[in-house]
């Protein structure tokens, strides 16, 4: 659920997107939720884009599109914040700061959803007046494992731990039914691949993932470390590893050493939120941006 939006315009689309042009991917589906006064209609989505008079009752529109489908043909969505001024920038602009925040990989560990509401409910102007956040380009993935999370089941629907399959220092781990069974092969699942397809022509400055419920962040020695260290203090979060179990083919590693300038961590939430602790975190991610290396 996306609590508290005004309006959401979605765009379905089986088309695999390119970042660059996801903002103007072909449009099968549109349809406006939660605010039957919109004058966005199936007939003229355009009108549906952008707030077009002060008095509306909205602050922000995001625009959904499809990376990819799961095994079970579930579309992996990404939402982008179109009504922010950094989404108007150029890509190749020196300033754009492009985010992406994954809420869940795991399909059982699904309070990263609450994250990116509070990223969706953001007021515009809280970007549009700050000399770094206007800058900000914002994506979000909901879920790269949408199987997993119809089930509430760790894996994949071919019971894949995600993120054991990614493509860098891939290592077979255990067989199907293995919490962090790693798949036939590197990107061997098709969420994976569209999530590497994706990121490779997005190339975000900065990806945080949400896992549980370890309650921590992983220190790093290298140029991302003062990045995570600002964004444990901001959210409580202890700055330590978590012990145990396997980690090759890893996504956010996949994504720094694929991308050696691009900084992608994951964040373990507890089992459970605090009030405003999912705002917290939101606020972290944007205040921890003028760190980036
Ligand atoms: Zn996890």
């Amino acid at each position: 659920m996306r609590r508290g939006l005004s309006v959401i315009v979605a765009v379905a689309s089986t088309v695999a997107c390119s970042a660059s042009d996801a903002a103007t991917a072909t449009v099968e589906n549109v349809f406006v939720a939660e605010n039957p006064t919109s004058t966005g209609s199936p007939a003229n989505p355009t009108t549906s884009a952008v707030p077009t008079t002060a008095a509306e009752p909205w602050t922000l529109v995001t625009k959904y599109s499809s990376i990819g489908e799961s095994v079970e043909g579930r579309p992996i969505r990404v939402a982008h914040r179109i009504d922010l001024p950094g989404s108007e920038l150029a890509p190749d602009d020196p300033r754009r700061i492009v985010v992406l925040v994954v809420g869940v990989i795991h399909g059982d560990e699904l309070a990263g959803l609450d994250v990116i509401d509070e990223l969706h409910d953001m007021s515009r102007e809280m970007f549009a007046d700050d000399p770094v956040l206007s800058a900000v380009d914002l994506w979000m993935i909901p879920s790269i494992n949408p199987d997993g999370q119809f089930a509430f089941r760790r894996t994949n629907a071919n019971l894949v731990d995600l993120n054991r399959n990614f493509p860098f220092d891939w290592g077979p781990i255990e067989e199907p039914g293995h919490w962090q069974y790693a798949g036939t092969g590197p990107a061997s699942e098709p969420e994976t691949r569209a999530f590497t397809a994706f990121v490779e022509d997005l190339r975000p400055d900065l990806t945080v993932w949400y896992h549980q419920d370890a309650f921590s962040i992983a220190p790093s020695n290298g140029p991302d470390g003062p990045v995570r260290a600002e964004y444990a203090r901001r959210t409580g979060l202890p700055l330590e590893g978590v012990p145990g179990g396997t980690y090759t083919g890893v996504a956010a590693t996949w994504q720094r050493k694929t991308f050696p300038d691009d900084t992608a961590f994951i964040v373990e939430l507890g089992p459970t939120l605090a009030p405003g602790e999912a705002r917290r975190h939101a606020e972290a991610i944007l205040a921890v941006l003028p760190l980036l290396p």
